[in-house]
Formats: structure tokens, sequence, C-alpha cells
């Protein structure tokens, strides 16, 4: 038998904590000081500030369920996304929320009760998209400072102002305001920020031609924003909070606010008018931006000001999921509050953890925006490293915990990569007996060579968050260098069997355009990225085709020039890493390639490949070119490794004589695509494991409900 080779037990040493009380490490305690906000009061610093969930007013359950949930992990205070306040701002089918009428009230109460269930703030972030809508339901007009283009080539033109439509918006908002504290907001939100904002493009010179009161010197231009902060703090200041979101530097130099210029002045006139200072950077892609192009604590060379010019609380963010990061913000008087979107996403409950001495158990955010994906294309959040967002209330998980195994029957991985380890990870905690196998000599799989490629060390956090739980798992057994066959797998006699064996790079050129082999592509000078990522890829010129669409061609592309190769990324996509439009990356992507001196060929199929060169063919006339190439690089699709899973997953008498009663397929070899879904997929594994809710059912979720209106209903 070839398996098992070696045991692995960690030297860590692991937290024994049973009838144990682990208070928090001293140098904390500042974390948890509460902090009045006008005229409430939140318990500690830690702060969800609003941000979107692709659910929207569309999944209001899933969305309560969340909410109430970040309350329970200790965040003080547990804000929604945008929440548009009128039909003149309609974001559809964009999931945000609405509050346009009292019938939309229900939905901000059952958020705001889950959140006060667990002793949070609820804020409510009031937004008027401005000429960044298009208004595609409700027909309206797209409104502006003054008539012009919509923000977006593709949307709609928009309607400039007379005095009667900005009485009407304030309105409008000061409305929303009161709908908002009778549905039990505690914090209520005016929004000038991602340059989404109608407030903000009054603000923006290039937005704003107007000759009158609200056009012309900042003055005029910040007339709007501070009417709107005395309308709301009139309507609803008397028990709810005002805040601010505003946005000091939109990171494009002279040609937008600066937060040494503008920025700053605005923050001066209005200083002590909101209850708190919520600032970051426009647009959303500055302000959410990947760990790829901007480290923790990024903004705060364009947010440090603002605690001078105001006694009013300040909250940034800055992808903050160290506490000792979060200690020093706040000492060094930069904000008083941690902001936090990703790190609440990627872990729910971070302050709790914290709280309870148990700070290395922080699920960190690695930076990827999968989250952001998830909004771009109108669908429940998803993340990288929690698998449990957005399933809260649809599958019913819980952040935190998880049932109990059941049964004793042990399980037995094959493979650690993402789905392995998050599945052995999860079946741990349940306290099943698990066995991880891994063919090589280390954990990781994928992620070991694709964290090196530029700016992804991060991403190496989904491997090692996951080892650290499960280094204090004694019930989860870890063998390297242990490649499973059939014979192996039966003989281990495990009942409960898992493939996590991964995907392989296809080296015939199959992928999303040409769905067939691609002539040529057996010569030995043409590679997959595993070639380029174990730098076996020497001789340029280096065509890189692109026809995977997501980060790994721009990737090599990057570390390939990086080497100092030339090299040409060719791709039949309009734009590099397409995917990475819905990431918010794709242009500092690009950006960075074209600085780097990479030949961009957009629109363009690779049909041919020759001993020195290779044929490209426009992808709308079909008219050829050669281009010069020492070596290819093909990124088009990845097949399953599944050979193990058939060979013996089809002898039901063998399997019965090994006592297997289980058989399933994760991550990428069951269907290769992203780290988040593999990961996603070892939890649903490991999560319904032996319960009745089993993911093959034919309706495996709740789902939200429409209600029909009745028709002649006596009353
Ligand atoms: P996923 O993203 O689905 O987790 P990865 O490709 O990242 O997939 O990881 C798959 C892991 O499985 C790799 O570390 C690989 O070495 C390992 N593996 C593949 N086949 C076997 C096998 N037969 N026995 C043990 N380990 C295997
Ligand atoms: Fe962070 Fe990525 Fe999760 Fe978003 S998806 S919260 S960026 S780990």
């Amino acid at each position: 038998m070839r398996y098992p080779k070696v045991a692995i037990r960690f030297s860590l040493p692991t937290v024994e904590r049973k009838g144990e009380t682990v208070s928090r490490d001293p140098r904390y305690d500042i974390l948890f000081e509460p902090v009045q906000i006008g005229p409430v009061t939140t318990r500690n610093r830690f702060y969800q500030v609003p941000h979107c969930t692709g659910m929207g007013s569309n999944w209001p359950n899933a969305h309560a369920e969340l909410r109430g949930q970040r309350a329970e992990g200790g965040w003080g205070v547990v804000c929604t996304e945008e929440v548009m306040i009128h039909p003149t701002t309609d974001e559809l089918p964009g999931a945000s929320m609405r509050l346009w009428d009292d019938d939309d009230i229900p939905v901000f109460a059952a958020a705001a009760d889950k959140v006060h269930e667990h002793g949070g703030l609820f804020g409510v972030e009031l937004v008027h998209g401005g000429l960044s809508r298009a208004n595609k339901t409700s027909r309206t007009a797209p409104l502006a400072p003054s008539h012009q283009a919509n923000k977006y080539a593709t949307l709609p033109q928009a309607r400039g102002m007379d005095l009667y439509d900005i009485d009407e918006f304030r309105r409008w908002h000061r409305e929303a305001a009161i709908r908002a504290k009778k549905a039990g907001a505690d914090i209520v939100y005016v929004y000038c920020a991602h340059n989404v904002a109608l407030p903000m493009h009054f603000l923006l010179q290039r937005y704003n031609r107007r000759r009158d009161a609200y056009g012309g010197k900042l003055e005029n231009r910040a007339r709007l924003l501070r009417e709107l902060l005395e309308d709301t703090k009139d309507a609803v200041g008397d028990s709810c909070a005002v805040a601010l979101r505003f946005a000091v530097d939109e990171r494009i130099g002279e040609a937008g606010l600066e937060w040494q210029n503008e920025g700053r002045e605005v923050v001066e006139m209005l200083a002590e008018l909101p209850d708190l200072w919520d600032v970051n950077v426009s647009g959303w892609e500055n302000d959410s931006k990947t760990s790829r192009f901007a480290q923790e604590g990024f903004q705060e060379d364009a947010i440090a000001f603002v605690k001078s010019m105001t006694t009013k609380p300040v909250v940034g963010v800055g992808r903050y999921t160290s506490p000792d990061s979060m200690v020093r913000v706040i000492k060094s008087g930069i904000m008083d509050l941690i902001g936090a979107a990703r790190p609440a996403i990627a872990d729910s409950f971070l302050p709790k953890k914290i709280e309870e001495g148990r700070a290395e158990d922080i699920r960190e955010c690695i930076g990827c925006n999968i989250c952001v994906s998830g909004n771009n294309t109108c669908v429940p959040m998803r993340c990288t490293q929690n698998p449990v967002v957005g399933e809260e209330w649809r599958r019913g998980w819980h952040t935190d915990t998880i049932p109990p195994r059941a049964s004793d029957d042990r399980v037995l991985i094959v493979g650690a990569g993402p789905a392995g380890l998050e599945a052995a990870r999860a079946l741990g905690q349940r306290g099943y007996d698990v066995t991880l196998a891994e063919r090589t000599k280390e954990l990781g799989g994928r992620l070991i060579m694709e964290a090196q490629l530029p700016g992804l060390a991060a991403w190496m956090r989904v491997r090692d968050w996951r080892l650290g739980q499960i280094q204090k798992m004694p019930n989860v057994k870890v063998f390297l260098d242990s490649f499973l066959d059939d014979k192996a797998v039966t003989s281990f006699g495990a009942p409960n069997v898992v493939f996590a064996t991964g995907s392989s790079w296809r080296r015939d050129g199959v992928g999303n355009t040409n769905r067939d082999t691609i002539p040529g592509a057996g010569a030995s000078h043409v590679h997959g990225p595993d070639d380029v990522m174990e730098g076996r890829v020497k001789n340029g010129p280096v065509v890189i085709f692109d026809d995977d669409h997501h980060t790994m061609g721009g990737l090599l592309a990057e570390k390939l020039a990086g080497d100092g190769l030339e090299v040409i990324l060719v791709t039949p996509s309009a734009v590099v890493s397409e995917f990475t439009l819905l990431t918010l990356e794709q242009a500092f992507i690009q950006s960075r390639l074209i600085e780097l001196g990479v030949d961009i060929r957009t629109q363009s199929n690779l049909v041919a490949i020759g001993g020195d060169h290779v044929c490209l063919a426009c992808t709308y006339t079909g008219r050829e070119s050669e281009v010069a190439a020492g070596s290819v690089v093909l990124v088009t699709s990845r097949l399953p490794n599944e050979q193990v899973y058939h060979r013996f997953a089809k002898r039901p008498d063998i399997m019965e004589a090994a006592g297997i009663k289980t058989v399933a397929l994760i991550g990428d070899c069951l269907c290769p695509q992203t780290i988040a879904s593999a990961v996603h997929d070892g939890h649903l594994y490991a999560r319904e494991l032996g319960t009745e809710n089993l993911a093959n059912s034919d309706v495996p979720y709740r789902r939200e409900r429409m209600v029909m209106e009745t028709q002649g209903e006596e009353t």
C-alpha cells in the first residue's frame, strides 16, 4: 500500500480552552471603548461601514440575517448598503436597497431588529445616484447639476436640475430619513462619495456648470450637501446620529477632488455639522483597491488630516485585519472608529475574536474583490475566505458555529488545495475524524504557485488560516507526499471519501473561443501557466494567449515582463483580463502592463502556432497576421483531475467491499472555477455531510418569495 507515507503533526502549540475563560489582550482594550456619535453611543470602535451585498431589497431576509450576524460578531455599528431614496435614483437591475415609501420600511426594520438584538447600532446609507443612474425600471430622467452625459457611456443622458427639482430632492431625502428612523435606524447617512452621489456631482466642477447659488465657487457647489446635512439633522437628529460619507480625494490629481485642496476645504467648511465623518477616497475602485495594488492602510495618506479639523468622531477604511494596526491608527489619531467592509465580509466575528482573546483565529481578507464581483453581477455576496457569507439565511449557516457531526464515520479527503483544506477544517470543527492526504510535500494546492505571482502574496491567507485552525484539531490528521490511487483509497476504508484533487491547465488551446485544438499546440516551445510559474519559460518573445479572461493571463504577462522578457499578450476579448472588470481591477491591470511595455493585442484569436511565430486572426474580420514567438503560453481552460475518482467510483462492488458509503467531488476537480468556489464547495460538503438538507436535493436552499397582491379579497 502506498498510503500513508508521512503523518504530519504540527509543532505549533494548540490553545487549550476547555473550561477556561480567555480574556482579550490588554493591548487591544482601546478597541473596545465606547464612542459617542451625536445622540447615540456605540459599544466599541468596530464599525461596519456601508457596503454592498448583492442582495438589495430583493433579498430582505438574507440581508437582515447577514447584518444581524455582524452585530452578533461584535461590530458596534452595522450599516446597510446604498439605499435609494426615490424613483429618480433607480439602480435596478443592480442590487441596491430602496426606501421610496412606507411600504419599504419593513425590509429595514427586519435588519434593524436583528442588529439591535445583538447590541449593535444600525446605520442606513441614504443615496441619490444622480448622473450615475439609468432609472431603467422607473423610466424617470436621471438627474444632474447641469444637462450632461451620464457618468457611464451606455446609460442615458441626465437632466440638469432647476430650483424646483432641488427642493423636491431635499424633500425626498428628508422623507427617506424619517422612514429610516421609523425602521429603527440609529445612524442616518448623507452620502457624498464614490462619485455616484448627487451631492458629489454638485461638488465637482466638471459636472457642475451652474451659474446660480448652487454653482461656481466651492461654497456654492457645497451648498446642497450642507442643506442635506441640515435637513437630515432637523428631521431625525433628535434621536439618530447624522453621518456624512465623504470622499476627500478622487486619486486623479488636479483633474478631480484632492485632499490637499477642495477635499480639505469641504471638511473645514462642514467640520462640526455631521455627527460623524465617514471618510474615504473615490471612486469605488480606489476605495476598494485589491491587495494586488494596495496594502493595508492604503487610504491613510488622504484621510489622516480629517481628525485635525473636527471634534466629531472619524471613521475610515483601509482593509484593516490586524488588531495591532487598528490600535496604531487610533493611537496615532488617524481615526476614532475602525471602518471595515471587506474585513467584516471575510470574518463577521472579527471583533468578537479579538474580544475573546482569539485574535489568531481571525480569517483575514485577502483583498481579491470576489465579493465585489458578486454585487456587480447582481447575485448575493460571496467571499474567497468566508464561505458562509450570503448563506446565513438561505442555508441557515452561522458564521462561527457549525452543527456537530452526524455520525462517527471517518472521512478521507484526497487533495489539500482550498477545497480540501476547507472541507477538512469544517469537518474537523464538526468533530469528524478526518484524514487529509496530499500528493505533494506542501499544503495549499494551486495557491502555492499562484500566491507567488506579482501582488498575490496575501492570497496565501486562504491556506494559512485553514492550516492554523487544523493545527488545533487532534481529530484531523494530515499526510503529505501521499499520492492516493484507487487502491489506496479503497484500502484506507473510510466510509466517506471526498476528492479535492483540483484541475490542470489544458495544453491544447481549447478554451472560450477555440473549441478545437489549436494547430501546433503540441510543440515543445508551447507551454501552460504552470511552466511560467515554475520558471520554465525563458525564450522570448513570449506570446501569451489569454482565452481564460480571468486573472491568470495578465498575471503571467506581468511576471514575464518583470523578468525582462519581451511579452505579447493576445486575447479575443476587448480588454485584458476581462473578468476583472467585476473586481474593479481591470484598468489598474491594463495600465500596469502598458507601463511594463507588454504588447497588448486585443480582439485577436490565436489560430495556429508555428516553429518561430504564431498566427493571429481578428475576431471581427478573421483577417490574419503573424507575430514572432520564441515561446507560446496557452491560458485557455482547465480540466478536472478526476481520473482516480472515475477508476473506483464506478465500481459499487469494490466500494461496498471497502466499506465506502459516500463519495464526493468538490472544488476544481468537480468543475474548475475560482478559489472562492472551491472553498464554498469544501464548506458545503462538510456542513451537509450526514444531514438531510443535502446540497444535491432539488432545491437546496430557501428562496425569497414575492407576495402576490390578492384581488377581491374581503378585508
Ligand atoms: P481546489 O482549488 O479544488 O482545492 P487545487 O488544485 O488547489 O484544487 O488542489 C488540489 C490538490 O490535490 C493539489 O494540492 C494536488 O497536489 C492534490 N492531489 C491531486 N491528486 C491527488 C491524489 N490522487 N492524491 C493526493 N493528492 C492529490
Ligand atoms: Fe476579502 Fe476577497 Fe472576501 Fe472580498 S472576497 S472580503 S476581498 S477575501
